[in-house]
């Protein structure tokens, strides 16, 4: 990179938000997808809209890269600057510009922390719905580029839902405000596009949000079940019966153990299958609704209920399920994810057939999963040190992917495409429907700089695309770490 655009960017944001050393560029080579390691060749940290579009002016004018990056907790490998050039890390922009409980919206930088928002809210008996179990690091900008969902989503949405505007530095350098404050806005739906666009179609650096009301009571019931055909007959009678939990979640036999494990919290282990439901609601509705579940729940043979009614119980048991990942990290050191979304209907079919590849492949596979989304996550534990452990984990990873195709699946319901499932798309998607795609990406980016190589398909011909990912990790094509 030429120096001369590195002093320019120095002089405009201050020598110390540009680095450029190997040991502080090192920081950047991942995220939280551990298959893959690329680092930048330089990283800038701005605190305004407007630094971030001298910084972009300056990459289109020495035909550099960029790539936007939140907290780095992505899990598709979006973050990672795969052609080098420049990493523009949002973490400075972090202020909560405007609370306003009125029009029940909040304005914020995108570097605000998930959970910094909803810590901030609590005074107004406000919540900002879409909750990924990384809340308490990933950013606000981080969830919109992947549309991120949650615990929480299955009732309230995911990000998309919660977005009314956005403030974006365009590729050609340009600051613009999408949507509107106003909850109605004409034209084509270009927030809607922008969310869920991993940093390829610009950079977000504000955004207005919706809040919600919090609801007046809220229980979490923990649902322990003998086999895992009765845990997900429920999940499809709880949906069937028209009840709307506000969380429903599957954790199986090996997460309970290593949950329990990790923090002690008692979950049933004699157990194949648990579930945690979440009601809320107001007044009488909550009384019925949970007359209704107690029903299901016994129609499907369930073991043992417990209920948390305190906010602190709610919170030991919420507290478990999202740090699982960290829980399995006590069993092996790496994990590979899959994020496949299926029919509801399929979810017992398709938790055998993972069963069936971890024992043919000889893994360990954790399932803890948004059940009543239907957002199945496979966590394949390796080591990255095992050479026939890795190809085992990568090649079951994918039959389980064709598996949840094949059943009218879908590649990602949150954690987005990036790299790693880049070279599957063409799995999903007809030629046809990647083309228009892709004249969207040029209409925004015509010079490719913005985020390159992520979520389409690199590869070409012979039908080759899809078998990229997997097959190149295991060549060893320069991405393995
Ligand atoms: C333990 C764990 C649990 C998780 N649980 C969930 C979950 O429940 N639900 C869920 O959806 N995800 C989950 N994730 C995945 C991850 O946390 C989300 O994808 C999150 O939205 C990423 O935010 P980030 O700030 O870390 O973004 P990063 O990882 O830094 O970046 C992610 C993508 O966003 C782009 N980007 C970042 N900021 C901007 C910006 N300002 N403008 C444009 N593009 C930008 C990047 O270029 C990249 O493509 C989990 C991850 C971990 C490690």
């Amino acid at each position: 990179m030429q120096k001369a655009m590195i002093q320019k960017l120095r002089d405009k944001l201050g020598a110390r938000y540009v680095l450029d050393k190997p040991e502080e560029l090192a920081v950047y080579e991942c995220d939280a997808c551990t298959l893959i390691k690329k680092a930048p060749e330089l990283v800038v940290l701005p605190r305004s809209a407007e630094e971030v579009a001298f910084v972009i002016q300056q990459c289109n004018e020495h035909k550099v890269p960029y790539t936007a990056r939140g907290s780095g907790t992505g899990l598709s490998g979006g973050a990672l600057a795969m052609q080098g050039g420049v990493i523009i890390s949002m973490n400075r922009m972090d202020r909560i510009l405007d609370i306003d409980p009125r029009s029940r919206t909040a304005t914020v930088e995108v570097g605000v922390v998930n959970a910094w928002l909803n810590e901030a809210l609590k005074p107004y008996g406000l919540f900002y719905a879409p909750d990924p179990s990384s809340q308490v690091a990933c950013t606000l900008g981080g969830n919109i580029a992947e549309n991120a969902g949650g615990i929480h989503c299955i009732k309230y949405g995911v990000t998309t839902d919660h977005i009314l505007a956005l403030q974006v530095v365009l590729p050609d350098g340009n600051i613009v405000w999408l949507g509107s404050k106003s909850r109605r806005s004409h034209g084509p739906n270009l927030v809607g596009l922008m969310v869920g666009s991993e940093g390829t179609l610009g950079i977000v650096t504000q955004a207005v949000v919706r809040l919600t009301q919090k609801p007046e009571k809220i229980r979490v019931y923990l649902a322990a079940f003998d086999t895992t055909r009765d845990a997900g007959a429920a999940v499809s009678s709880i949906i069937k019966s028209g009840l709307m939990p506000s969380a429903l979640e599957f954790m199986d036999a090996f997460t309970v153990k290593a949950v329990n494990q990790a923090f002690h919290v008692g979950f049933p282990e004699q157990a194949e299958a648990v579930l945690l439901i979440e009601l809320d609601g107001y007044g009488s509705q909550i009384v019925h609704d949970e007359l209704k579940l107690k029903e299901i729940l016994e129609e499907h043979n369930v073991s043992q209920v417990r209920i948390g009614e305190t906010e602190a119980e709610r919170a030991a048991l919420w507290k478990s399920r999202k740090a699982t990942v960290a829980a399995y990290g006590r069993f092996l050191p790496a994990f590979y994810l899959h994020d496949c979304v299926i029919p509801r209907s399929q979810l017992v079919p398709i938790l055998e057939k993972i069963n069936e590849v971890a024992e043919r492949y000889d893994i360990t596979i954790g399932n803890v999963f948004h059940a009543g989304d239907g957002n199945l996550h496979p966590n394949i534990l390796f080591d990255p040190d095992d050479a026939k452990m890795v190809r085992n984990a990568l090649e079951g990873g994918e039959e389980i992917l064709h598996a949840c195709l094949a059943v009218g699946g879908t590649l990602s319901g949150e954690h987005g495409i990036g790299i790693e499932k880049a070279e599957y798309m063409s799995l999903q998607f007809s030629e046809a429907s990647l083309d228009k795609m892709k004249l969207v990406k040029q209409a925004f980016d015509p010079t490719g700089l913005s985020n390159p190589e992520k979520i389409f398909p690199m590869r070409n011909g012979c039908g080759e695309t899809h078998r990229a990912t997997t097959p190149a990790l295991l060549a060893g094509d320069g991405l393995w770490i």
